[in-house]
């Protein structure tokens, strides 16, 4: 069964009633090459389980399948449920479960899958709800080995992006705390069906075992991350003093010099590293107070 072939996807379609849902996010990947070399590049071992978000018909699904122990599928869209279970019959190693990533309890879901090896996740993501999925993958605290996701051109150049950059934001600066992500390749969007309005890349991130960042507070961290971005053309005092109302902006201003950064420096300029000295410095300050 070749799932790229756009007449057996509109087959399939017509035979179990089904419709392209826009509000899902449904672009159903149609180039054999560009799944198969997802499923191959998603993780370096074939010995885990992989969690993919959004099936869809079963297209790259079956190919993780052939190539990995187990397959764990979450789709929240139940009319594709049945044509799931004839796309995927030849399997005994994927379970599809049909319930929206947002909700679902992956912890429980996957401890079975993280009792027997290594996890991973590689999905096609809807791309209304990307930043979302991505932050409960992480925030989970769960030890994925990889999250391989395709999403749209521009977020992913924003997760790899150098700080400095016009593409680096708080996403950049928070992810490189969880992990390493890598851009793998670009798919235009003439690759899906139907089409969607914006070109795509695949990002694979590698977690970090141990974690080499250690914030006294995590909170403060990421609030200071999220305080410099929220007013990314202003100073960076001026963009803390926005984020925390608590502290005089002369004593953010001190902590930003005693970081060793000039008084007029923007927060994009900021590695990960230097916002947790900063975020530390804030967290012992609020601490006096
Ligand atoms: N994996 C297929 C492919 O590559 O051709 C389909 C990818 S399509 C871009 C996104 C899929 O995610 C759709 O099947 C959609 O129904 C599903 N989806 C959207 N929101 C979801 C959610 N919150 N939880 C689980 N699945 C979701």
């Amino acid at each position: 069964m070749n799932l790229c072939d756009q007449k057996t996807v509109k087959n399939i379609m017509t035979a179990f009633g089904l419709h392209f849902r826009k509000e899902f996010g449904q672009n159903f990947l149609t180039n054999k090459l560009v799944v198969e070399d997802i499923a191959e590049m998603c993780t370096d071992t074939a010995e885990g389980t992989i969690l993919e978000i959004g099936p869809g018909i079963g297209t790259l699904t079956r190919e993780l399948a052939e190539r990995h122990r187990r397959v764990l599928a979450l789709e929240i869209d139940k009319s594709l449920i049945p044509a799931l279970a004839y796309t995927l019959g030849d399997f005994d190693n994927v379970t599809v479960v049909n319930e929206d990533v947002m909700k679902a309890d992956i912890a429980a879901l996957l401890a079975p899958a993280f009792a027997e090896g290594p996890v991973s996740v590689c999905a096609n993501l809807p791309y209304y709800i990307t930043t979302p999925i991505l932050m409960k993958l992480l925030e989970s605290g769960l030890p994925f080995r990889h999250i391989t996701i395709m999403i749209q051109k521009e977020v992913a150049d924003r997760l790899v992006a150098k700080a400095g950059s016009g593409a680096y934001g708080a996403i950049t600066a928070v992810l490189n705390y969880y992990g390493v992500a890598e851009k793998l390749f670009t798919v235009a969007a003439g690759q899906f069906m139907p089409p969607p309005k914006v070109d795509s890349a695949v990002v694979r991130i590698t977690l970090h075992e141990e974690k080499p960042y250690q914030p006294k507070n995590e909170r403060i961290f990421f609030r200071t991350i999220r305080a410099a971005f929220e007013q990314r053309r202003k100073t960076l005092p001026n963009a803390l003093s926005a984020g925390f109302p608590e502290l005089d902006k002369s004593v953010l201003t001190d902590i930003v010099v005693a970081a060793g950064h000039s008084a007029d420096i923007r927060g994009e300029r900021l590695s990960t590293a230097e916002f947790l000295t900063l975020a530390d410095m804030i967290a012992d300050k609020l601490a006096e107070n």
